[in-house]
């Protein structure tokens, strides 16, 4: 299935639209221009961008949650950052794992189980994809997420 990442974007930043605005957060979202078509599965990519989305949101108390797509020759690269509270870096090994949540004080305030990234991990991965984070107590955090244009991504791709 060839997909456009930019719809699949807008129409994950159009359903947290309210809550950024409960919030009273501001949410910016910068799509480049001329994003190519990948491989890959319509909405499973949703899906992984909507748990990094509720992650932006309910970990930031005020500020800005940013969206950006851009590409280069190799691959796509969907950015998710905010301004929110910020994850430890002794614990950033840990982020990606099933139930793993950051702080004990902290999850009782936040609510959440923990599977959201470890789902959207294994939903990268199923498509050939990565995801890098670094983070800043106090300060915010930042996703980026990338899949290659082409290569061995249709090979390991399996149809749905
Ligand atoms: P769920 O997503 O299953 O509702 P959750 O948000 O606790 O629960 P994950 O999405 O897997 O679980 O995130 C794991 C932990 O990483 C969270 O508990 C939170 O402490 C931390 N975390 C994730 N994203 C952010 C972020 N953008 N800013 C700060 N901390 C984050
Ligand atoms: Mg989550």
């Amino acid at each position: 299935e060839w997909i456009d990442l930019t719809e699949i974007a807008r129409s994950a930043v159009r359903k947290m639209e309210w809550r950024v605005k409960e919030k009273g957060l501001n949410l910016q979202a910068n799509y480049g221009s001329d994003i190519p078509l990948i491989r890959g599965d319509g909405l499973r990519m949703e899906q992984i961008f909507i748990n990094m989305l509720d992650n932006a949101v309910r970990y930031t108390e005020s500020g800005d949650v940013t969206v950006s797509l851009h590409s280069d020759a190799n691959q796509v690269t969907m950015t998710i950052e905010d301004t929110g509270i910020g994850i430890p870096e002794d614990e950033l090994p840990f982020l990606f794992d099933r139930f793993y949540r950051v702080e004990k004080s902290r999850s009782r305030q936040y609510g959440g189980t923990g599977l959201g990234l470890s789902i959207a991990k294994k939903l990268i991965d199923l498509q050939g994809g990565e995801i890098h984070v670094s983070s800043t107590t106090g300060v915010g955090t930042r996703f980026d997420i990338c899949f290659p244009l082409s290569g061995s991504q249709e090979e390991d791709y399996e149809e749905g």
